[in-house]
């Protein structure tokens, strides 16, 4: 089995490919988001990125419908006046020097105070710390609130972790660990609430099969609405 990688407009498909007997190229998403291609014997490797690349909207597609794809966001320079988002609201960026280190969110306003002279890599290192304060708070609130509505389907609350993650929103592990993704805290709450509830479903329903979406639909009937406005958030 060989690996490589194309990169379709913003997004990178890492893909893993093999060679059969077969007659023509097939490419498959799997449920953990890996991309599986299977050659005729002797297909040259950069015919097979030709044919990655032409499959690029589907494969973004199988990985939006099936799990919860977070596309490559745009690079952020820490600098006044740049737009962040804070549960589902944007905010521009203030960067100044003060007495102590501190963010504050108000009024429209990330404020950002450091001791030095304000730069971006200062800046990032305080919102970041800030970001991931405030993910702890809510992330264990909301984990909460969408086990309430769980447990009557016989999930228990898991222990959750926050980890910084280049493609997905979050994850469930095999041993029933759910991880979320530090950038969701930009994301609403109701859409926070979808992304555990996902996961929380995963704790009974390892793969995406109409029995996942069955128990899903039960638990938070406007998942859909909320799954539109996750990935529309992406977009952005
Ligand atoms: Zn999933």
């Amino acid at each position: 089995m060989k690996r490589d990688t194309v990169r379709w407009g913003r997004i990178e498909i890492p893909y893993t490919y093999r060679f059969s007997s077969r007659k023509t190229l097939a490419i498959s998403v799997r449920p953990d988001l890996s991309v599986e291609v299977r050659a005729p014997i002797d297909t040259p490797p950069d015919k097979i990125r030709e044919k990655v690349l032409r499959r690029g909207a589907w494969i973004r597609k199988a990985w939006r419908e099936f799990e919860l794809y977070l596309p490559k966001q745009p690079p952020r320079r820490y600098v006044n006046g740049e737009t962040h988002r804070y549960l589902g609201r944007q905010y521009r960026l203030r960067a100044e020097q003060g007495s102590e280190d501190s963010v504050k969110c108000l009024r429209g306003y990330l404020t950002v105070t450091s001791r030095v002279t304000p730069n971006s890599q200062k800046t990032k290192e305080l919102l970041e710390e800030w970001y991931r304060e405030h993910a702890r708070l809510v992330f264990r609130e909301r984990l909460a609130e969408c086990c309430k509505r769980a447990v009557v389907q016989g999930i228990e609350e898991p222990p959750l972790f926050i980890r910084k993650m280049s493609t997905r929103w979050g994850s469930c592990s095999g041993k029933g660990l759910v991880c979320l993704n530090l950038e969701l805290i930009k994301a609403s709450k109701e859409c926070i609430d979808y992304v555990i509830m996902h996961e929380l479903c995963h704790l009974k329903v390892l793969f995406h099969g109409p029995k996942f979406w069955r128990l899903l639909v039960k638990l938070m009937p406007d998942y859909e609405e909320r799954k539109r406005k996750l990935n529309q958030f992406a977009d952005v």
